[in-house]
């Protein structure tokens, strides 16, 4: 079966792809390791030489490459445009910052020398998903790449031009041949690679479905693993917050990239005495959002990236529904050609119901009302996932028990959850585990050799 590019915005194919044979697929891993091995031997101001025109590169051809993220999957374009300046800043900081990073680590220990030496991991293969085709892949490539490992992308399989489009970019920059490759093959070739024993380690970033194949398979094998999954992220709203700032945030985090981020705000949790004047601000503003063809300038939300999340979306919606949740805004699928699906808003959700614990992939939030503080995190709490969460108020106190209690992997107060290469991001719960960006996320596939150097005893003063 081959590998299709469609426009999520009309249906139309836009290219095919063979996927690789299993004989060309080993070729690749062998050209993975044969470039890992020399790779090495690259200086680190080399690394990063190439890594700032990969940067250039990246910042010169924002307008096509987001033309063709938008083409593929829907991503309105201004937003495609900021996606492919991220990935140039996520360059430019691990080429500003991994020779801090690397740098050896001395321990006093007493009597002998120690220190920690970071040393590259090998061949490590990438799982990724559509839904930034460009930024989750630079936020695992430009840290790989500048610690000197080399990577293989396995992308989602509705992006196969923006997998190319990466592989390319890397190879003008002046990576050495073979140290990041593209691999357009099925999810069934996944395990074949990772089986492979010149590859190391994987990073997943996905669903949890994906995420617990990969591990399984790389725990039996002793495997690295860093898994980066779905979120339920809640935002919370509390009386003192900042109210038409929180309401415009909550749009934005619940609405970027059309409503298929980990990190949208899934959740609005907003405190009894200022929910109803929430909820109506909040329905006003999401139904005032322009939704329709991506490639137009103001579009705000585009068409979801594949039909079957249109179908999963509104199935979860129509589920809420008979479970007792009201539609304040929304709620059925637009009729017509393309993947959309309008910005929707579900109130009076049972908080038992199996909704509440799911993610939701596109622009539907699901609103309730907590009575205090502890309500609000219990609620944010009472979810599988742990990714990060986003809570208002202007209360120290508050916002002290927020960043203490709430389980996520990160807590963003009066500002909307967004990622950033100077910050460790990642979860915990079935949100995955390990981090990427920052200094942390370079580490994850390093070996952090430790030595010890001693004196020779016969050179030490004899014992007293
Ligand atoms: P997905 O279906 O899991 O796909 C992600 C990648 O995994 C794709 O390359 C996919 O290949 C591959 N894959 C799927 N099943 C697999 C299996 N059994 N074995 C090996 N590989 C497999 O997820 P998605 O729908 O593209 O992405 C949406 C999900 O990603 C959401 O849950 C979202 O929250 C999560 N996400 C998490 C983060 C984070 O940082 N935590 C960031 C972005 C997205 P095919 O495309 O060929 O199926």
């Amino acid at each position: 079966m081959s590998i299709q590019s469609v426009n999520p915005a009309n249906g139309v194919l836009l290219r095919s792809f063979t996927p690789l044979t299993d004989q060309a697929l080993l070729e690749k891993i062998s050209l993975a390791q044969d470039a890992f091995a020399h790779y090495g031997e690259v200086p680190l101001s080399h690394r990063a030489l190439c890594m700032r025109k990969l940067a250039d590169l990246l910042e010169r051809e924002t307008a096509d490459l987001a033309a063709l993220i938008t083409a593929e999957m829907g991503k309105p374009v201004a937003q495609a445009r900021s996606e492919i300046v991220k990935c140039a800043s996520v360059c430019r900081y691990y080429a500003d910052h991994a020779e801090r990073i690397l740098a050896p680590e001395p321990i006093d220990i007493g009597s002998s020398d120690a220190y920690v030496r970071w040393y590259p991991l090998g061949v490590v293969l990438a799982v990724m998903p559509w839904n930034f085709p460009f930024w989750q892949v630079f936020r695992f490539l430009a840290p790989a790449l500048m610690a000197g490992n080399a990577g293989l992308l396995k992308h989602a399989s509705n992006v196969p031009q923006c997998a190319i489009a990466i592989e390319e970019l890397v190879r003008r920059a002046g990576f050495p041949r073979g140290t990041f490759q593209t691999l357009l093959i099925h999810v069934s070739q996944v395990e074949t690679v990772l089986a492979d024993p010149r590859v190391v380690a994987a990073t997943v970033t996905g669903s949890e479905l994906a995420g617990r194949a990969i591990a399984a398979q790389a725990g039996w094998l002793i495997k690295k693993t860093v898994l980066e999954l779905g979120g339920s992220d809640p935002f919370i709203v509390m009386p003192s917050a900042e109210f038409d700032l929180a309401v415009a945030a909550a749009v934005r985090a619940r609405c970027i990239n059309s409503g298929q981020s980990c990190i949208a705000a899934k959740r609005v949790l907003v405190a009894e005495s200022i929910y109803d004047s929430f909820a109506a601000g909040f329905v006003a503003a999401m139904e005032a959002l322009r939704v329709g063809d991506p490639m137009r300038e103001d579009t705000q939300i585009g068409p979801l990236a594949t039909a079957a999340q249109v179908r999963d979306l509104d199935a979860q919606v129509q589920a809420a529904v008979r479970a007792g949740g009201r539609v304040l805004t929304g709620g059925k699928r637009v009729p017509g050609a393309g993947n959309y699906y309008p910005p929707t808003v579900l109130a009076d959700v049972p908080r038992t119901a199996d909704v509440c614990r799911e993610e939701l992939f596109g622009p539907v939030a699901l609103l309730f009302r907590v009575c205090d503080i502890d309500d609000a995190i219990s609620l944010a709490n009472d979810t599988p996932f742990g990714l990060a969460a986003s809570a208002w108020t202007r209360s120290q106190a508050e916002q002290r028990r927020l960043a203490a209690e709430l389980r996520c992997g990160a807590v963003f107060i009066n500002e909307v959850v967004a990622s950033d290469p100077r910050l460790p991001f990642g979860g915990i719960k079935r949100s995955g585990y390990g981090r990427e960006l920052s200094a942390a996320g370079m580490r994850e596939f390093l070996n952090a050799k430790t030595v010890v150097v001693a004196e020779p005893v016969s050179a030490k003063p004899p014992a007293l």
